[in-house]
């Protein structure tokens, strides 16, 4: 990490500014390349990333990795991976509004520090986030987009589904997020 964004790291570690605070076994800021130009953001740790502080660590995180070798030829050393909330919401229920209000600025300061050319959204919370839409993740995706107005960055805003629901069995859902995976990969060299 570069200094300030290990500052940052340092800081969140002892964040007490939502209730999530109160189960989570340690922060999960994010890991990575700081100056990478393509960041992943999820939407929240589960158990095992809260065991090992790192960012889709799990079953999710695998089929991440396999996609993105796949289709973009990339590790993720080589990227930055982060999550709309940095600790583990309880029995892994969806993060709610006040939390996620409460972590953006977490969020925001990471990318306005790795500033990376491509940000790919995976599933709804991030997507709704950073595109500030209601818009759910179906409609969404299959394009990209100019950041919504919440950082500014000129990054692209690139929206595919949450690993998890392609693990929940979905074989036209997987072909779709390869495909937007390859236009992330696209958008990259712009
Ligand atoms: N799901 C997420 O959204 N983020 C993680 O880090 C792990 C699973």
């Amino acid at each position: 990490m570069t200094l300030a964004l290990a500052e940052v790291a340092a800081e969140a570690a002892g964040c007490t500014k939502c209730g999530l605070a109160r189960g989570r076994t340690q922060v999960v800021f994010g890991m990575g390349n700081p100056q990478a130009d393509l960041m992943f953001v999820g939407e929240g740790p589960g158990a095992e990333e809260d065991k090992q502080g790192l960012p889709f660590v799990g079953r999710s995180g695998k089929l991440l990795d396999r996609l993105m070798a796949e289709e973009m030829g990339l590790t993720r050393d080589l990227c930055y991976i982060a999550n709309v909330v940095k600790c583990r919401p309880p029995d892994n229920r969806d993060p709610k509004p006040e939390e996620i209000d409460a972590c953006r600025p977490w969020l925001e300061q990471q990318v306005k520090l790795i500033a990376p050319k491509v940000i790919v959204t995976l599933g709804n919370f991030s997507s709704k986030l950073l595109l500030d839409t209601k818009t759910g993740i179906t409609k969404l995706r299959g394009q990209s987009y100019p950041m919504g107005n919440m950082i500014s960055t000129s990054a692209v805003v690139i929206p595919t589904y949450h690993p998890a629901a392609i693990l929940r069995g979905g074989g036209l859902q997987e072909a779709q997020m390869r495909s937007d995976l390859v236009r992330a990969r696209m958008a990259m060299t712009r």
